[in-house]
């Protein structure tokens, strides 16, 4: 897991932070297009620019990817050897 660290700058973007907060990097499984989640609420991040615009990641699946378009999507973690994609992705501010 790679974890985003800069919470001053994820809230700046609109987040709203509950004090007990894992955000990580993710990607879809398919077309490797990343996301933001946070690992205590379940909250997925699909937009870099606007953190307001959240999705609940329980039990029903997030709409479709924006990459694929995928109504059937899954994502996963990046893990600490993938850091070059983050670095190289739109979430790389959040690192
Ligand atoms: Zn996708």
């Amino acid at each position: 897991m790679i974890r985003a660290n800069n919470l001053s700058e994820i809230k700046l973007r609109g987040a709203s932070l509950s004090g007990n907060d894992e955000f990580v990097f993710v990607e879809c499984k398919f077309c490797s297009r990343q996301y933001l989640y946070n690992n205590e609420t379940l909250i997925l991040y699909k937009n870099a620019q606007d953190l307001s615009k959240t999705e609940f990641n329980v039990d029903e699946q997030p709409s479709s990817c924006l990459g694929c378009e995928n109504p059937d999507w899954d994502f996963r973690e990046l893990e600490g050897h993938e850091i070059d994609k983050v670095n190289n992705g739109e979430w790389h501010w959040a690192y």
